[in-house]
């Protein structure tokens, strides 16, 4: 008799999770996997995809304002919520049938409830009697919104409400500027909504090059976006149907809905894991080495759970590292060099490799090419728009560290780009890439002129 029910046992269906589960059963392991939520995760149910669909849904208020300048005439339309929700609602049902069906193909044991461990190899499942066990378990059990400690909390929406909002308010609130804060705020604007976000840093987008979190803020502001920086929530009440957010700063701000996007926190508390002696760090995450292994020998970890980046491809990159270094005898480290991101906001953020600031801190001469300009399009549609494209180089090297794109298709744009930078392209090298015209993305490969940062003119006052 085997001396264990599963080869693998893996808590938490979602990016992470159902890649590990499924690699694992396809190279002969026996499988069980259990989810309490919906199988999936929260890219597919909600987070990645639902949000791309809104902000597609949003964009159309931008896109049917340029046609207006290529001639089209759009008078009587109008937008309806209900049905926007309803139909990204019935893609993400189909989602989680077609992840279904993968773990069902590959033979994997799915068991729609929680898990928590009762020791390194045993697991019990909410609602059923006795345990299970396994020789290894995975937690891919993802990250939830953090909620700032502040009277009143309780009023604050996330990022997994919105997904469920039967009608639009009329104006939103939002706390925190990073990447989840500045997309809803840009769905919601496309959409008529009143959006404020209030960010106690000086910046939205912490950790992105300079010049996008310039640009993004400053076509924010064109949109009609209330970007207040320095703000900082102290408390929150209700008041009339809506709500107001005091700030620690004095003053306040009314909206008929608050929502948090302050970050996201590892899933770890109350499942067992630090009963049984697993490593947690700061944040909570779980500490892994670089084949995802804890700190007790049977139990791994991928995803959001462990705070490398919280990111689908990143997640799925890590399950794939672990299926293949337990169950294919390949041991694979996890590498997230030159992970692209985006920011799905409008205009769009790509973005690949170092920052500049980042890389002035690891180079001893770093080169800088960048440009803005309008793009062809908002010549005709007379949309007030800038694109913003920069290659951060080594000077030493000639290597492309940094690719950053602000305006349309940039996501599309950076994923091949990713591509040159992983492969240690240098700057002559794109400079060798022929053009393809007439295209945003060529200018990527036209940019001759290094950008020089503006000489301090003798005997100012820089204060001033
Ligand atoms: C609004 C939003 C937008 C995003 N947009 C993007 C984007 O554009 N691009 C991108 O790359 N990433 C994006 N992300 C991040 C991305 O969704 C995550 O990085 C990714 O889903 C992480 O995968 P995971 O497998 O680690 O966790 P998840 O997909 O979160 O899966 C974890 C699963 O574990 C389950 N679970 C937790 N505890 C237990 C338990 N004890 N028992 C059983 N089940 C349990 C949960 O219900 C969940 O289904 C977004 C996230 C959000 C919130």
């Amino acid at each position: 008799m085997a001396e264990y029910d599963y080869d693998l046992f893996v808590i938490g269906a979602g990016s992470g999770g159902v890649r590990a589960a499924r690699l694992a059963s396809e190279l002969g392991a026996k499988v069980g996997v259990a989810e309490e939520y919906r199988i999936g995760g929260t890219c597919v149910i909600r987070g990645c995809v639902p949000k791309k669909l809104l902000a597609y849904g949003s964009a159309y208020a931008g896109e049917i304002e340029d046609a207006r300048g290529f001639g089209w005439t759009c008078e009587g339309l109008r937008f309806d919520w209900p049905t926007l929700i309803h139909n990204v609602r019935r893609e993400v049902d189909r989602l989680n049938g077609a992840y279904t069906r993968t773990l069902e193909k590959a033979g994997v044991d799915r068991f729609l409830t929680r898990a928590s461990l009762e020791d390194p190899h045993t697991i019990k499942l909410a609602g059923r009697d006795g345990t299970v066990s396994a020789k290894t378990i995975l937690v891919a059990t993802g990250s939830h919104p953090f909620i700032p400690d502040v009277p009143g909390r309780e009023h604050f929406i996330t990022s997994n409400e919105c997904f469920e909002l039967e009608e639009l308010p009329k104006s939103i609130a939002i706390v925190g500027a990073g990447y989840i804060g500045m997309e809803f705020a840009s769905i919601f604007t496309g959409l008529g909504v009143t959006v404020t976000v209030l960010h106690r840093g000086d910046q939205i987008l912490r950790d992105f090059d300079d010049d996008l979190r310039e640009g993004l803020a400053a076509a924010m502001r064109n949109r009609g976006v209330g970007l207040r920086m320095n703000a900082e929530a102290a408390s929150i009440e209700k008041e009339g149907s809506g709500f107001r957010v005091n700030l620690k700063q004095g003053d306040c701000v009314t909206a008929d809905l608050v929502m948090a996007a302050t970050g996201r926190l590892p899933t770890t508390m109350n499942f067992g894991l630090q009963k049984i002696g697993v490593e947690l760090g700061w944040n909570g995450h779980v500490v892994v080495d670089e084949y995802s292994k804890s700190s007790v020998d049977s139990i791994y970890a991928v995803g959001d759970v462990t705070d490398r980046m919280q990111l689908t491809p990143v997640a799925i990159h890590e399950a794939t590292a672990f299926a293949e270094t337990l169950f294919n005898d390949t041991p694979t480290p996890v590498d997230h060099s030159f992970t692209p991101t985006a920011v799905f906001s409008e205009p769009e953020i790509g973005t690949v490799g170092c920052t500049e600031h980042k890389a002035r801190e690891m180079c001893r001469s770093v080169d800088i090419y960048k440009n803005s300009f309008k793009p062809l399009r908002a010549t005709v549609s007379g949309r007030d728009e800038t694109m913003l494209m920069k290659l951060v180089i080594d000077g030493e090297t000639d290597k492309v560290l940094g690719c950053h794109v602000l305006g349309a298709d940039a996501a599309e744009i950076v994923q091949m780009a990713a591509i040159a930078l992983r492969l240690g392209a240098t700057k002559a090298q794109f400079d060798a890439t022929r053009a393809l015209h007439p295209s945003a993305a060529e200018e990527l490969v036209t940019m001759r002129q290094r950008w020089e940062p503006p000489a301090a003119v003798a005997g100012s006052d820089a204060a001033a």
